[in-house]
Parts: structure tokens; C-alpha cells; sequence
């Protein structure tokens, strides 16, 4: 006889099966509809989503998890936090919130960035040392009371002290974000009464700082957070949860917790389930197995799931025990009910959100019953390459050390000092938009496209040759993104019809599913390459995406490590290099904006990671031959702590993000840290203003100052797939003259 458990969904995407979020909040920042009709399309996804979790026998559903934009923004709104220059603006209360996140013509826009290590953005609160918080917003009780209308008690979500004060920024000057917390705990205290007044009889704290490494000062407030939210409420029954990584040093701490229950994400971190379960024996602290992965699109591997219950249970006892998704659902698609292209076998082993609330009830009903009726389809065994059981040390490195290619480079490319190049796209128009459109309905065929894109890339390498930069590139006008791109072109990756999840706001990807052996059926690029070669004689660049940004941006299997899928894919990249080659392009860029977001958030763990991501890229890199030069790009100024794994990349050249930053970023690459080329951005691509030449000479000077003349490039800081080309023309003509300005001045021919 197999107990019942209590089961947990930590979270529910918000965007809706069908996008109808976005599409209520484009229409309603256009003009379209009115604050009424958006917020009741809001209230209408609330319900479907409520109802879906009951109908799925979840105990523990989860509110305050629906936002407009962003949960965090939502915090800083509940907490009484609105930069003076967004109140000032005397909007109302809602567009103050689409304010906060999205700025207006006067008052810019808080910063925006990377929730932990998802691709989901979240809007940064701004705090300083003055920073008073008052209780706000009645968000919190509001959805819970309507839930409850509903005849659903809900679990209200809140966004723990500690994990909100920790991703804050401090705009004026750095100072110990803890401090405020003496300031804080009240609202948070005074929240939950509300929430108990209101009829709930437990709240969920998300605490996911457990995940990276925390300071003593960190350390500290958690208790003291909980310590008083616990007194402040003491019938309500408080569920702290981690999740996305493991609590490594401060396991101890979060088993101490004075809580109702704890959260563990056993997807990230498994190894802790035991130790966990040790600390917790002589309390009667309730512990939520995070079992089924909120991360990815996969089944739940119920039989290893049965196991890890019944390891807790035997300690713990089955009354203790939550069976709970590992994270909140927002990061995967809502359902797989519209997919009606997948390939069957494929199909069968993937659940999105609405099939990890069926997983859950199967799970919490009976895990022994669900661990035998896994169907074997759903553990697909892993099936180790041939080909990559043959990659030695001799593949992952170039025929000659750096030094040596790049002098005879400088012989057979014949570029001047400082070379100007771009990082790849230009302006994807809205002719461009609609012709790639027309092709994927049907409207146009082949031939009508192909002959677009070539007289796109013609007039692009007449820009080009006319502004006179020295390196040229094809444009990327068949790219609609650049994972994307690649990902259509390789097996054992997949698209899905509607696997939309929320990357910020109303903006939503389709992550590529990565669900096979990845092999290359063709060349990618070659042919767009190879015609825009064909029309100048100046160096044309090769642009390829790199095996860790594409791993990166899909959903990845998890049935084999992630490093196997990483050496699949540069192996494919491998061959497009070759072919490349011997289709006589000299310069290949292969990007990796995507490397710095793999890394883990414990800084123990990055070694491990930067290890075989770089050998990724060496192995996609490393059969071209040392004549051939390879580029690298990264969107970023940040190399702290990661300037060895890029010099490890042994790209001959890299292109970073740096216009906006100060020189002191570019120290990472002084000659006794890095040995290859280096192109400063000197552009800011971001902004639809047009450096002046004098600006970018300026910004050349300075980095020639630090890295060497010998070494450096000229170049924007991205692609210029967002800028117009009423912009692009004038900037490349500065950039260019700027180039010429920084050579006289250096006295370089
Ligand atoms: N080659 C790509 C482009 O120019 C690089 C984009 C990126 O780094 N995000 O658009
Ligand atoms: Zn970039």
C-alpha cells in the first residue's frame, strides 16, 4: 500500500497556452484596449490556470506567481519601491509599473537582467542607503482572495527578503544591501498578516540565492529573515524554497530554517538529497522534493523519482514528504496538447507544463504504480557516439601555437593596423521580416527568396566596400536568430509549433529542442558565404554560431551530459569550417555570447563548466589550418574570473562589447593575460545614436594604450540586425575614418 503525498507546483507560466498575455499587453501599451480589458485578461488566465492545478489534484497551488511583466518588478511594487524618476513621470499606478520596466520618453527604464542562470529577465530593483519600503500593493491578498472565490486556497508566492535585497542594485554607491533589511522584515511581516486575515494558511518564500555562494552578511539575514517572519505569523505554515542549484556550504543553514517546510530542487542538486534528509531527521520540518524538472521539456524519470521519495520517506516518514516541481514552470512551454507535428517518439518523452501537473499527481497518488507505467519510451538510453569516443587532445588544438598563426596571417590577409570589421547582421528591415515570412507561408517560392537574400547581401557588401572597411561580412539577412538558423539545419534538433516560454515582459522564445545525436546534414552557410565572396575582393567573414550558444538557448537532453551534446555539436561546426575553407573563406567568426551565461552560480563549480565548454569551441574550431583566421565574439565587458577559459579558446581574434564600459574592463586583455587579437566595441549598438568619429578615435586610442597597437581591431559592439540603415551608413563611414584618425595618430601607416 502506497501512501498519498501532499503535491506542489512552485509556479505556473503566466503567458498563456496561446500567447494571450502578450497579446493583451501589446495591444494595451499600443492603444488598443483598455487597463479594464487587459487586467480581466489577466484575471481570465489566473482562473484557467487555477482550475487546470486543481483539476490535476495539486494540493499546493501556487499564487501571486501570475505578473503583468515580471515578478520581481512585482516585489519592488509591494514593497514601495519606484525610482523617483518613474514616480515623478505622475502615471497611474499600472503604467507607473510598465514604466519601471519599460521607461518613458524622459525617465529611463530600470536595468534589466538574467534571473539566475535561465534565459528569463527580470527588472532590477534600484535601492540605496536611504531606501524605505512600505507595504504597497495588495497584489498578494488580491489573487489570493480571488482563488479563493474560486473555491481554491492557494499557496501565495513572495519572493524571499534576502533573495530580493541580494539582486538589487545600488545606483549611487555600493553599500551593504543586508543593512536594509531591519527595514524591510516589517513589510514583509505586515504582508503576512494580511495573508493570514485573508484565509491563507501557508506561503511560499523563494530564497534561489541558496544556489550561488553567500556571504556571512547574507548568512545572517536569512535567519534572522525567517526567525521573525516566523513570529510575525505563527499558524502560518512557511515553505522556503531553493531551487536551480545546490546549497553546497550552506546546506546547515537552510536545514535550520525555523519552517514549516523546505524546498530542495533535486534536478540541479541530488547529491544533497541525503544530507538534507540527515539534518532534518530529529525536526519535523516538511521537505518538498523537487522532482519534476521545471527547466526543461522532459518526462520525469518517475522510477528514479519513487526512489528519492522513498529514500526521504524512510527518514523523514511519508507525512513529511511534498512532491513538487523543482523550480516554478515559468521556464518551460504551457502544453503539448497543440503539438501536432512531433514526431511520435519524440512526442512521448517530453511534457511541458501541463503534463508536469499530471506527473506530479501520478507521482504524489501512487509513485510505485507511476514508476512501473513509465513507458520505456520516456527513458530513451543514451547512445554514445563513435565519433566522439575518437577525439583526442591533437583535435581540440590548432596546427600551430597563436603566436606563430597570427604573424602568418598578418603575411597572407594583408590587413592594415587596427582593421575594421562588423560582428555579422545588418538591419534585418521590415522588407527582410516580410519576404523570410512569405517564403516559411508559401507565398513566394525558393527561387524568389534565395534571389532577395542575394540582392540583400549585395547592396550590404556595397555598403560595406563604400564605407571602406577592411573585413567584410554577408549580413545575415536568411537569419531570423542565430541559434535558430543553425538549429533548423542540424539533426537531432527540433522545433516546436507553440513551445513559447517568457523570456521578459511580453517577449517570448521558442527554445529548439535538442533531442538526438546532433549531426549536420549539409553545409549551413556556404552558399550565402560564398556569393557574397564572390562580389569583392576584400576578405568576406564566415559567421557561424558556437556549440555552447546553441546549447545554451534550447532545451537540452538531459540523458547524456551536457558536454556530450556541446562536442556533438561542434563537431558539425567542425565540418562547416572545413567546408568554408576549402570553399576559400579566410576569416571564420564563430560567436559565443552564450559562454558566460553557462557558468554555474557557485564558483566552485565554474572550473568544471569552463573546462569543456572551451574544448567545445576548440573542437569546432581546431581543424582549421593556422593561415585560416578565427574570430570569436562575446556581447559583454565582464571577463573577470573568466580571462583564462577565453585565452583558452585560442581564438586568433576576439570582438567584445566595450562602448559603454571604461577602459579598466579591457585590462582582462593586456599582453600578460591575453594573447590574441582583441576589437573594442566603439559602438554602441544599442542605442540609435551615431558615434562621432572623434568619440571612437578616442575609445582606439585608449584601448591601443592598453592592449598594444598590434593587437587591436575596430568594430561596433554587436550585430546591427536592430539599427536601421539610415544609422548604420554613417556610423560604419566614423568608424572607418576613426580607424584612419587612430593609425596617423599612432603614427601607423
Ligand atoms: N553574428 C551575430 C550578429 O551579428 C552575433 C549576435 C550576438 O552576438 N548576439 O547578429
Ligand atoms: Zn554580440
Amino acid at each position: 500500500m502506497t501512501e498519498k503525498l501532499t503535491t506542489h507546483c512552485l509556479g505556473f507560466p503566466r503567458i498563456g497556452a496561446n500567447r494571450e498575455l502578450k497579446k493583451a499587453l501589446e495591444s494595451y501599451w499600443a492603444g488598443q484596449i483598455g487597463e479594464d480589458a487587459l487586467l480581466a485578461s489577466a484575471k481570465e488566465l489566473r482562473k484557467r490556470h487555477w482550475l487546470l492545478q486543481k483539476e490535476a489534484g495539486i494540493d499546493l497551488i501556487p499564487s501571486n506567481d501570475f505578473s503583468l511583466y515580471d515578478q520581481m518588478l512585482d516585489t519592488s511594487c509591494i514593497l514601495g519601491v519606484v525610482p523617483e524618476r518613474i514616480a515623478k513621470e505622475g502615471l497611474n499606478t499600472l503604467d507607473t509599473y510598465f514604466a519601471t520596466a519599460r521607461g518613458t520618453a524622459k525617465a529611463p527604464a530600470c536595468a534589466m537582467t538574467k534571473w539566475f542562470d535561465t534565459n528569463y529577465h527580470y527588472i532590477v530593483p534600484e535601492l540605496d542607503r536611504d531606501t524605505r519600503f512600505s507595504l504597497s500593493s495588495n497584489k498578494p491578498v488580491g489573487e489570493f482572495l480571488e482563488a479563493l472565490e474560486l473555491g481554491i486556497r492557494t499557496t501565495p508566492v513572495i519572493i524571499g527578503p534576502v533573495t530580493y535585497l541580494s539582486l538589487s542594485s545600488c545606483a549611487v554607491e555600493a553599500f551593504e544591501r543586508m543593512d536594509l533589511l531591519e527595514r524591510l522584515l516589517p513589510v514583509y511581516e505586515k504582508l503576512l498578516r494580511r495573508l493570514k486575515d485573508a484565509g491563507a494558511t501557508s506561503v511560499q518564500f523563494d530564497e534561489p540565492i541558496f544556489s550561488c555562494d553567500i556571504s556571512a552578511a547574507q548568512k545572517t539575514a536569512i535567519s534572522r529573515s525567517y526567525e521573525m517572519l516566523k513570529s510575525a505569523a505563527p499558524c502560518l505554515k512557511l515553505i522556503v524554497c531553493n531551487y536551480f542549484g545546490s546549497m553546497g556550504p550552506s546546506l546547515d543553514l537552510f536545514a535550520s530554517l525555523p519552517v514549516h517546510a523546505l524546498h530542495i530542487d533535486l534536478t540541479k542538486a541530488p547529491q544533497e538529497l541525503l544530507p538534507l534528509v540527515e539534518a532534518l531527521r530529529k525536526k519535523d520540518t516538511h521537505l518538498s522534493l523537487g522532482l519534476v524538472d521545471g527547466r526543461n521539456i522532459w518526462r520525469c524519470d518517475t522510477a528514479k523519482a519513487a526512489q528519492a521519495i522513498d529514500k526521504a520517506a524512510a527518514v523523514l516518514g511519508t507525512e513529511r514528504i511534498i512532491v513538487a516541481t523543482s523550480c516554478s514552470l515559468l521556464h518551460v512551454p504551457v502544453s503539448l496538447t497543440s503539438e501536432s507535428e512531433l514526431k511520435p517518439d519524440v512526442k512521448a518523452r517530453m511534457a511541458f507544463a501541463e503534463e508536469k501537473l499530471l506527473e506530479l499527481k501520478a507521482l504524489g497518488q501512487n509513485r510505485h504504480d507511476a514508476a512501473k507505467s513509465a513507458t520505456a519510451s520516456a527513458r530513451k538510453a543514451p547512445s554514445p557516439s563513435l565519433r566522439l569516443a575518437t577525439i583526442g587532445e591533437a583535435d581540440l588544438s590548432r596546427a600551430l601555437p597563436r603566436v606563430q598563426r597570427l604573424a602568418l596571417q598578418r603575411k597572407s590577409l594583408g590587413l592594415p593596423p587596427i582593421p575594421t570589421t562588423t560582428i555579422g547582421s545588418f538591419p534585418q528591415t521590415k522588407e527582410v521580416r516580410a519576404n523570410r515570412a512569405a517564403f516559411k507561408k508559401g507565398d513566394i517560392d525558393s527561387e524568389q527568396y534565395e534571389a532577395f537574400i542575394r540582392s540583400e547581401i549585395e547592396h550590404c557588401i556595397r555598403i560595406q566596400e563604400k564605407a571602406g572597411l577592411d573585413v567584410l561580412v554577408h549580413g545575415e539577412f536568411e537569419r531570423n536568430d542565430m541559434v535558430e538558423y543553425f538549429s533548423e539545419q542540424l539533426d537531432g534538433i527540433l522545433f516546436t509549433q507553440n513551445g513559447w516560454v517568457q523570456s521578459y515582459g511580453s517577449r517570448c522564445v521558442k527554445p529548439p529542442v535538442i533531442h538526438g545525436e546532433v549531426t549536420r546534414r549539409g553545409p549551413m552557410t556556404l552558399k550565402w558565404t560564398q556569393y557574397a565572396q564572390s562580389l569583392s575582393n576584400s576578405h568576406v567573414k564566415g559567421m557561424l554560431t558556437g556549440p555552447i550558444t546553441i546549447l545554451k538557448w534550447s532545451f537540452p537532453r538531459n540523458d547524456q551530459p551536457l558536454r556530450t551534446t556541446a562536442f556533438e555539436i561542434a563537431l558539425a561546426l567542425r565540418e562547416e569550417v572545413r567546408d568554408l575553407e576549402d570553399a576559400g573563406t579566410k576569416i571564420i567568426q564563430i560567436d559565443e555570447p552564450g559562454l558566460r551565461e553557462g557558468l554555474p552560480l557557485r564558483g566552485s563549480e565554474a572550473a568544471a563548466y569552463l573546462e569543456w565548454a572551451v574544448d567545445a569551441f576548440r573542437l569546432a574550431s581546431g581543424g582549421a589550418s593556422p593561415q585560416t583566421q578565427i574570430h570569436t565574439h562575446m556581447c559583454y565587458a565582464r571577463f573577470d574570473g573568466i580571462i583564462d577559459a577565453v585565452n583558452r579558446l585560442d581564438a586568433d581574434v576576439i570582438s567584445i562589447e566595450a562602448a559603454r564600459s571604461t577602459a579598466d574592463r579591457l585590462e582582462a586583455f593586456a599582453a600578460d593575460n591575453y594573447g590574441g587579437e582583441v576589437g573594442p566595441g566603439v559602438w554602441d549598438i544599442h542605442s540609435p545614436r551615431v558615434p562621432p568619429v572623434a568619440e571612437m578615435k578616442d575609445k582606439l586610442l585608449e584601448a591601443s594604450a592598453i592592449i598594444g597597437t598590434d593587437r587591436l581591431w575596430a568594430n561596433p559592439d554587436c550585430g546591427l540586425k536592430t539599427r536601421r540603415w539610415e544609422e548604420v551608413i554613417p556610423a560604419l563611414e566614423n568608424l572607418v575614418t576613426a580607424a584612419k584618425d587612430a593609425r596617423s595618430k599612432l603614427a601607423l601607416g
